[in-house]
């Protein structure tokens, strides 16, 4: 029967795994991940795994029973080297070679390197795998002074956790306001509020230009581009991601700023698939190729694929959600608020449980939840159908928004 082997062993490739199983997919499955892990969930890296909630055998998406019930092998910390499109097959960094029917590119994403001086000194962090967070949380003690670069949802995630565990934090965004990137004017306010409420020292509108040198080669401070420099005991930069695409450029497969894929998650290589972080995907609910940093993409690409290598016709057609955690605020957003040019709030951001609504034209392309869980899974046919909805109707508290699909 045919192979399938699929590079990178993290979300996507878990899943898009465990549905061939479930499919009962006849080929045999090859996975071939850099990582020492089996997949697992990168969200709690910045949540309950950082603050010690949980453990690690929680993140595994599967444990290894499952992969060797159903005869998938696994070849972990084993970086894929090359692909050979014309003999299809894989250099692996032994050396050695690995032939395939069907690839699959799962390679995630890498975070994005901060170009100052002083940025290799000792004590500056990233986050991205079990192993930074395992290299990171030994250092936040209560008492230290740690320097967040970049407000997004993953920096302001650190800085709920490290300001819970006593640590004393920073947080410098460049932007005008946090998470400017993923969320409207509101939102971002609320969390910058919630934050201070919280003891964090969070200032926007500011660059780092460098970070300072203590005597041991260990940082001791950052330096804005006000003059102004911060002192720290540590630092995490967490200022974005770029998609992994390495492998698939180098073996001419078209990419930018992620590998293209059609709505099957089809490369322009007949053999070759990608999903997840690393491709720049149709999805039918877009008008425009899109490249998306979520579970929720990943988990859905995976599925997509898995009927597209099973013969199966299941375009990608979903509108794209995500969440974040931050102390007991509970941020659930679903659709893009891009160029929307109305908004309606829903409930009241002093009772910490509110929703914004993102309108275009009338309809519905956007919500985003605090501590609202019914106002988001309603948003969320809502938005998919790119309904009409009245702002009027979306406030009323008296409007159960279930009833109005
Ligand atoms: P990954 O999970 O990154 O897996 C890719 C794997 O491929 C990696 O293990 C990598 O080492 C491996 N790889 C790359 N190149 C090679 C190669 N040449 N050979 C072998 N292996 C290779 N999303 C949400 O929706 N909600 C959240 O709350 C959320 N929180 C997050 C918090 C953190 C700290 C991080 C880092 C991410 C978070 N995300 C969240 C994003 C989410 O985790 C990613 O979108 C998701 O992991 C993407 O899955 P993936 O399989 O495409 O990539």
């Amino acid at each position: 029967s045919e192979t399938t082997v699929i590079v990178g062993a993290g979300h996507a490739a878990g899943m898009l795994t465990t549905t061939l199983i479930q499919k009962k997919y006849d080929g045999k499955i090859v996975i071939v991940g850099e990582e020492a892990h089996l997949p697992y969930q990168r969200p709690p890296l910045s949540k309950a795994y950082l603050s010690g909630e949980v453990e690690l055998s929680s993140l595994y998406l599967k444990p290894q029973e499952t992969y060797d019930k159903a005869g998938v092998t696994l070849s972990l910390d084993t970086r894929v080297e090359a692909i050979d499109r014309d003999s299809r097959e894989l250099t692996l960094a032994d050396g050695s070679g690995l032939t395939y029917d069907n690839l699959v590119l799962a390679t995630g994403s890498q975070v994005r390197r901060i170009p100052v001086p002083g940025a290799d000194l000792d004590g500056i962090h990233y986050l991205r795998t079990i192993a930074d967070v395992d290299a990171l949380r030994p250092a936040l003690t209560a008492g230290q002074r740690l320097v967040i670069v970049g407000g997004g949802y993953i920096g302001l995630e650190v800085a709920a956790v490290a300001a819970k565990l006593g640590v004393s934090v920073t947080v410098l965004e460049t932007e005008g306001r946090v998470m400017a990137r993923v969320t409207g004017e509101t939102i971002s306010r609320y969390f910058e509020r919630k934050h201070r409420e919280a003891g964090v020292d969070l200032r926007t509108g500011t660059r780092v230009v460098a970070f300072e040198a203590g005597d041991d080669g260990q940082v001791s401070g950052v330096t804005c581009d006000d003059g102004s420099t911060v002192p720290a005991d540590l630092v995490l930069v967490s200022i974005g991601i770029q998609p992994e695409t390495t492998l698939a450029e180098a073996a001419g497969l078209p990419c930018d700023d992620g590998i293209l894929v059609d709505e099957y998650t089809r490369t322009d290589d007949p053999h070759i698939l990608a999903i997840g972080d690393c491709t720049r995907h149709r999805n039918l609910y877009f008008d425009q190729p899109v490249r998306l940093e979520s579970v929720a993409n990943a988990v859905d690409q995976a599925r997509t694929a898995a009927a597209t290598l099973t013969g199966g016709d299941q375009p990608y057609n979903a509108a794209p959600w995500f969440w974040s955690n931050q102390y007991d605020l509970r941020l659930q957003m679903v659709g893009l608020s891009e160029g929307h040019d109305a908004t309606a709030i829903r409930g009241n951001p002093d009772d910490d449980a509110f929703a914004v609504f993102y309108l275009k034209q009338g309809k519905l392309v956007a919500v985003d939840a605090v501590n609202m869980p019914p106002a988001f899974m309603a948003g969320k046919k809502l938005v998919g159908a790119r309904a009409a909805v009245e702002p009027a109707t979306l406030i009323d508290l008296d409007v159960d928004l279930k009833s109005i699909m």
